[in-house]
């Protein structure tokens, strides 16, 4: 269970855009071993896309089937560990706990102790 999920409201602690918050839009890795050829088997590391945060901009050339061309603006994923969730019951930034209770694990605030789900 990752401390972060997708629709999370988070605070960005590094980075350009360090000290702004987003919404998760989508999160990437899950451990996934990923083999390339000339490097070591590596673990993908847990990222996050948060909307309109991370923002690049590419140059995309005009490809036959693709509609998107010119310069476009996505965002990046960030590394987990340099996003912290804020706290829907005392919104502020805070680290997350577990806890384990008959109907399974939750997730909770450390500053509140209030469940985040
Ligand atoms: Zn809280």
């Amino acid at each position: 269970m990752r401390k972060i999920k997708k629709d999370d409201t988070v605070l960005v602690l590094a980075g350009k855009d360090r000290g702004k918050t987003g919404v998760v839009r989508a999160i990437t890795g899950g451990g996934d071993l990923v083999k390339v050829k000339g490097h070591r088997p590596k673990v993908t590391e847990d990222k996050a896309f948060v909307t309109n945060l991370n923002m690049v901009k590419r140059h995309l050339p005009q490809r036959p089937g693709v509609a998107q061309a010119g310069i476009i603006e996505k965002e990046m994923p960030m590394p987990l560990g340099k996003l912290q969730l804020i706290c829907k019951s005392c919104s502020k930034a805070t680290r997350v706990g577990f806890v384990v209770r008959a109907d399974g694990k939750h997730r909770v605030c450390r500053k509140c102790g209030q469940d985040i789900d």
